[in-house]
């Protein structure tokens, strides 16, 4: 029993690693050990791990470390792509090894053989066509274009040049420093596609992510009907009730069985555990992309409403300040009322709270999904500047 119970330590704690380490900083999470796992392992472990090269290696050790980190962070690099597809192929190496002598099995035909490896397949094809897809890049021939389909809010976006490519920023559009180049309807650089997620690939990434979400909830699923078929084919539950005078109930039998399933199949348990875990990951990001989908918003606009919020809450701070000095200075005669204002300000709602986030390329449901499906630059409507001239 104490596998079992190591098992379920595992599990807990692969978790809690991964939730805090992509979500720790979520403002639901401030001041939870969460919070703390994240600072650790973002910022804590890596520059204890810089002391202890320094200490170790010296200053050589230490350079060594940062061209690596520059190597790795500050450069587009195949690291992780490469990352991905040994996860997977392992992954999928070990399924075939631990479980398709027993496919067909009792709970499975013979179908899922196949059925496992185009599940694969699509996934490995929608990876690949995410990471070598344009993501929308901004170039002299089609920025006009670019600049009429998206056009200044004047809050977050303002009219502007991109002073590395030298050619007017669209609004909505980044510049990324790692690929170089802008990108329109920027989301985010992901690493894993070591691409920029933008304006004619979010629709692939979106099926990237939904697509290993399914995948791993069906790896889940037939790996636990293979041993449920085991369990059924070896009659281990007859055997358990007859020969060993167990109790014919749920309660009494689970034990046993688990048990007897973490000793003849502890790779297959371990599967599961860390598929079930990778696809609660993925259903937690596809749900955070599909709404900003929804909302027509991107990651990068997240954050730069969050800037937006924080810089007008200041801005109205600085003005009520501005009004309550002048109140003052213009009733000297009554401190008392002044004071009494100031103090039930704090409780009531302030000024600051009311900044008005009003985005303007959410034009409905639909038209926010149509727009994912089919990008803007993908229409007959959109033509380049060059193909009108020539
Ligand atoms: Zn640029
Ligand atoms: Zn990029």
């Amino acid at each position: 029993m104490s596998l079992y119970w190591l098992l379920i330590c595992h599990g807990m704690m692969t978790l809690t690693i991964a939730v805090s380490f992509l979500c720790g900083q979520w403002p639901i999470f401030q001041g939870t050990p969460v919070s703390c796992i994240h600072r650790f392992l973002t910022f804590g472990a890596y520059r204890h791990f810089l002391k202890f090269v320094g200490v170790v290696c010296g200053d050589r050790g230490k350079n060594v470390v940062f061209s690596v980190e520059y190597y790795c962070c500050e450069r587009a690099n195949p690291i992780l792509q490469i990352v991905y597809l040994a996860i997977i192929g392992t992954t999928y190496y070990i399924v075939v090894k631990t479980s398709f002598s027993y496919i067909p099995g009792h709970y499975l035909s013979e179908v899922h053989r196949y059925a496992s490896f185009f599940g694969v397949a699509i996934g490995i094809f929608l990876f690949l066509l995410t990471s070598f897809s344009d993501p929308g890049t901004v170039k002299a021939e089609n920025v006009s274009q670019y600049l009429s389909a998206y056009p200044y809010d004047n809050m977050i976006f303002t009219k502007k040049e991109c002073p590395t490519c030298k050619i007017p920023k669209p609004a909505r559009s980044k510049h990324c420093s790692l690929c170089k180049r802008c990108v329109a309807r920027f989301d985010h650089h992901c690493g894993w596609m070591n691409n920029c997620i933008g304006e004619r690939n979010t629709r692939y990434f979106l099926a990237f992510l939904i697509w290993h979400f399914l995948l791993c909830v069906y790896g889940t699923i037939a790996i636990g009907l293979v041993l449920a078929g085991r369990v059924e084919e070896l009659q281990i539950v007859h055997i358990l009730i007859v020969y060993y005078g167990v109790d014919n109930s749920v309660s009494s039998l689970a034990p046993y069985i688990a048990q007897w399933l973490l000793d003849a199949h502890n790779t297959q348990i371990l599967l599961m555990v860390f598929l079930a875990i990778v696809s609660l990951l993925l259903a937690g990001f596809f749900a955070y992309h599909a709404n900003l989908c929804l909302t027509n918003t991107t990651t990068n606009e997240t954050f730069k409403w969050q800037d937006y919020v924080i810089w007008q809450k200041k801005l109205n701070e600085a003005r009520a300040a501005l009004n309550v000095n002048t109140t003052g200075m213009n009733t000297e005669g009554k401190p008392q009322a002044s004071k009494c204002k100031s103090f039930f300000r704090r409780f009531l709602p302030q000024e600051t709270e009311v900044v008005v986030r009003r985005n303007v390329y959410d034009k409905g449901f639909f038209h926010n999904i149509y727009e994912v499906i089919f990008p803007v630059s993908t229409r007959a409507s959109f033509m380049p500047t060059k193909s009108k001239s020539g």
